[in-house]
């Protein structure tokens, strides 16, 4: 018992060194694991039949279907990597009140509470998020890291660079900014170039985006531009990485990123759904309608998102990846933007996987650690009960959870309602009653 107790210490020690990008994570052991599957997907979007999983420590060592004894017999489920959510804001959370952005949380209640956000996406099947972003980001991410606290892998923005245009500071300024944010922990840089999709003018100007992206770049960091309209273009001509929301952008910008091989997240409705139906939390809140007839006017906003990435599967070689925009209420139900994405948006159940498991990886510059089952990597395993591929609310029935070698859910199949005996509207909104409005897994295509 003592002995373990050291041991882990060691491991946790050796970890802090290590994982200064938040990637590797502390083993509770080097024990051998082996996992039995009839169906994984590669996460590249190939199938693989009737196989055996090796692990050791944190990491797969083999796919061998002679290998033995199984430990984990998955038999019947459909097995994968675990998934990546571009962007995510780990730390927002309501307030003591219910309601959006009215703090009153001490410190310990807001650490507590995100700490709940981080277990439930992790039970939702997320093995790694990008927090984009909040200097809050750091603590959690280094304390999942050593393997303190359970969650996903955690990479942040730490502070974001927001506009309004000239305020925002000289070139230079800029320069110092994104600096600063790698010196404090940053493992990319969040950029806000732009307003909403009602006041879609750009907040940066084309020098202030370039001097952005060009010291990110220096930094070895990467850069997420939230843009709608010209800012995509503008984002994409100064080299950043990739473009959130994006919606507005024209075709032939869109043909320029896929050009310059700069990625897309688009949001296909989860944001949405969750502030519709949390829109008592949210109004009146900065940033939010003043008023709940404010909110219809929202809804009229999700079908320019559902052909905007219905025109963005038309442009060829313009990379998808897979982000929420997870936020207070939605942590933990990242999954349903897989639904919103294959069943309004007509994006190939396939695609939508890859989308978040070897071309998110990719998107983070992280191919050589997650993203596909493939000896070498990170042992991120998740196992729904369903087959995505033919129906994709199997996306809520995460059966099966192991993030680096170690397994943090294994429930029983056919025992899973919603979201694998986790509730996490409850969880978000301190009330179970929202739950009845979430159609049940089976209810809806
Ligand atoms: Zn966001």
């Amino acid at each position: 018992m003592r002995f373990a107790r050291i041991l882990l210490c060691v491991f946790s020690i050796l970890c802090a060194d290590v994982g200064t990008r938040g990637i590797a994570q502390t083993p509770l052991s080097g024990k051998r694991i082996v996992i039995a599957a009839s169906t994984v997907l590669d996460g590249k979007g190939h199938v693989l039949h009737g196989t055996h999983i090796v692990i050791e420590g944190s990491k797969i060592v083999a796919i061998d279907p002679k290998a033995g004894p199984v430990d984990y017999d998955l038999r019947g489920l459909t097995v994968l990597p675990g998934w990546i959510d571009a962007h995510v804001h780990i730390t927002w959370s309501f307030g003591k009140d219910g309601k959006n952005a009215s703090g009153g949380l001490t410190a310990e209640e807001a650490a507590y509470q995100t700490a709940a956000n981080a277990w439930v996406t992790l039970m939702a099947g997320f093995t790694t998020v990008q927090s984009v972003g909040s200097p809050a980001d750091v603590p959690l991410r280094d304390a999942i890291a050593k393997g303190l606290v359970p969650g996903p892998r955690i990479l942040t923005a730490v502070e974001p660079l927001m506009g309004p245009g000239g305020q925002t500071g000289t070139p230079e300024e800029i320069r110092a900014f994104v600096r600063k944010q790698k010196e404090t922990g940053a493992d990319l840089i969040k950029i806000f170039a732009a307003g909403g999709p009602n006041r879609s003018e750009m907040t940066l100007s084309q020098e202030q985006l370039n001097a952005a992206c060009d010291e990110a770049k220096k930094q070895g960091l990467r850069t997420l531009v939230h843009a709608y309209k010209d800012a995509v273009r503008a984002a994409t001509m100064a080299g950043c990485t990739e473009i959130e929301h994006g919606v507005l952008a024209s075709d032939d910008d869109l043909k320029v990123m896929a050009a310059r091989g700069t990625y897309l997240d688009p949001q296909a409705g989860l944001v949405w759904e969750n502030y519709l139906l949390n829109k008592e939390k949210f109004v009146g809140t900065p940033g939010y309608p003043t008023s709940l007839a404010g909110f219809a006017a929202m809804e009229k906003l999700i079908p320019m998102y559902h052909e905007f990435i219905q025109r963005a599967l038309k442009i060829p070689g313009l990379k998808l990846v897979f982000g929420t925009d997870a936020l207070a209420g939605s942590h933990g139900r990242n999954a349903e933007e897989f639904i919103d994405r294959v069943r309004d948006c007509g994006v190939d159940p396939m695609a939508a996987m890859v989308s978040a498991n070897s071309l998110g990886a990719e998107a983070m510059g992280l191919s050589d650690q997650i993203g596909t089952i493939t000896p070498g990597l990170q042992a991120d395993i998740i196992a729904l009960d369903g087959d995505p591929l033919k129906d994709i609310t199997a996306v809520r029935r995460v059966v099966f959870v192991m993030k680096g070698g170690v397994v943090y859910k294994n429930v029983p199949r056919g025992a899973i309602p919603v979201y694998g005996g986790v509730n996490p509207l409850a969880t978000a909104n301190g009330s179970v009653s929202a739950v009845r409005s979430l159609p049940v897994a089976g209810t809806s295509s």
